[in-house]
């Protein structure tokens, strides 16, 4: 029900800081409704390549989610992290009763390759979700946005060159899924990158940064107290804009994003941000955000998704 991501790069954050920026973001979405929250981020190794991803997940609130971080031994506090990008998510269960399993993030597999999270309902799981099993991907939760953690990997095991980005198989999850989504990925094989979209679900992305950003492809990062204002600018400017030709660079220096589902979660970060609109993909790596539109594919056979995928 509430999303929450926070990516520091080149910003040097213990994981102390991490947890506080996530936990706070979380507690700004907590008036509309949850039933447990969770979180994803590094693990301590310092080499950022090696490092896997840990999940704490707890049934109840966001207090009991803060609690529940701070008892983890694995997880050394003063650890400092030059670049790094947590997520955080409160639930409000749809598909499969509140527990720890069924929160999200969600993942890939048991080695955590990819975690997700989502508001919003993905009405065609259940096709997918066969489609899935018959190909050996093995199920935890009883959750629809499970399927798109085994999806994603789905993708990423069958694609066709090993250099496909982060956002290509972020596209061709999405081109399959039907219902409503806001998505925040995250991916070991995609350290200090990070992958969101959504369709029906809100989401926008608070961009911070003391350096001169550069916007000159398209000048759609506005500075204003006035978030209902930017959301009009961007509005117009993104109705102009053809799909995929979208690109927002903010330059390669110290720079922080933050994602979220609600204004009241960013502004006391930053007065910078930008809208997503249906079937945006919004990709940061190498501390750059582009955002671009995909077409999505004629829907009218439910059965149709899944046999492109085959
Ligand atoms: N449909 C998803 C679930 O039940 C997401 C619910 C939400 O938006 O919190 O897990």
């Amino acid at each position: 029900c509430g999303i929450f991501a926070y990516m520091n790069y080149r910003v040097p954050r213990t994981r102390k800081e991490i947890f506080e920026t996530l936990i706070k973001g979380l507690q700004r979405l907590e008036y509309r409704g949850y039933d447990s929250a969770g979180v994803a981020i590094d693990g301590n190794n310092n080499e950022v390549k090696e490092r896997h991803i840990q999940l704490v997940k707890k049934r109840g609130n966001v207090k009991a989610l803060d609690e529940e971080l701070y008892k983890q031994d694995s997880m050394d506090l003063q650890v400092e992290f030059e670049t790094h990008f947590g997520i955080a998510h409160t639930r409000w269960a749809t598909h499969g009763v509140p527990n720890a399993v069924n929160s999200h993030p969600q993942r890939s597999d048991k080695g955590n390759e990819f975690v997700v999270i989502h508001n919003g309902i993905i009405t065609n799981y259940k096709d997918l979700r066969k489609f899935l099993e018959s190909k050996g991907y093995e199920f935890e939760s009883e959750t629809d946005t499970e399927t798109i953690a085994k999806l994603i990997k789905y993708v990423f095991d069958n694609r066709e060159t090993e250099d496909i980005t982060f956002s290509t198989l972020v596209e061709r999850v999405i081109q399959q899924l039907e219902g409503a989504f806001a998505l925040v990925f995250k991916s070991i094989h995609y350290p200090g990158e990070a992958v969101a979209t959504r369709r029906g679900s809100p989401l926008l992305i608070g961009v911070r940064s003391k350096y001169k950003l550069s916007t000159e492809q398209i000048p759609v990062l506005y500075r204003t107290r006035n978030i209902e204002n930017v959301k009009n600018i961007c509005k117009t400017r993104m109705k102009r804009l053809d799909s995929s030709t979208c690109l927002h660079a903010v330059g390669d220096k110290a720079v922080e994003f933050f994602f979220a589902s609600d204004a009241s979660a960013i502004i006391e970060h930053t007065n910078r941000v930008i809208f997503l609109e249906d079937d945006d993909i919004a990709a940061v790596a190498d501390g750059k955000l582009s955002i671009h539109r995909v077409k999505r594919l004629a829907s009218d056979d439910p059965s149709r998704a899944i046999q492109t995928l085959q």
